[in-house]
């Protein structure tokens, strides 16, 4: 089964091989700052499982609060937010989960950087959360 996403103006499209279900929330600042929201909405993906079919996103780079880079690619035409890339998470892709707005049944696991969220940002009930890294 191939699940596609895409970026609010189309010009770029994901292509998963496998079904994502489980999303992080990140509450980081940078996250907040990227996305102009409490937090991203993440799916991580393998690069065997996932690619970019259609388009180039252009790439941004930055030290994460966990004090590792980060590139962040998004689209240059209207600025979605596509994906991220991290030496902590080598040979994944850490899509936008609201790139896949046909597909049901995706869940949030788990929130991170709660420590950084806005006091406005809701938070689900019952997710494991972390006011940091998990496990730092
Ligand atoms: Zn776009
Ligand atoms: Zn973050």
């Amino acid at each position: 089964m191939s699940n596609v996403g895409s970026c609010l103006c189309g010009a770029i499209e994901v292509t998963c091989d496998s079904v994502p279900s489980e999303i992080i929330a990140c509450h980081c600042t940078s996250c907040q700052a990227a996305t102009g929201g409490v937090a991203t909405y993440s799916i991580v993906m393998t690069e065997t499982d996932c690619r970019i079919t259609k388009g180039s996103p252009k790439k941004f780079e930055e030290k994460a609060d966990s004090g590792n880079n980060l590139e962040r690619f998004f689209c240059g035409d209207c600025g979605s937010p596509i994906y991220s890339a991290t030496p902590a998470f080598p040979g994944h892709m850490i899509l936008k989960a609201g790139l896949f707005q046909k597909l049901g049944g995706l869940n949030i696991v788990t929130n991170i950087y709660t420590g950084s969220a806005p006091e406005w940002a809701p938070m689900k009930e019952g997710v494991p959360d972390s006011p940091g890294m998990p496990g730092s």
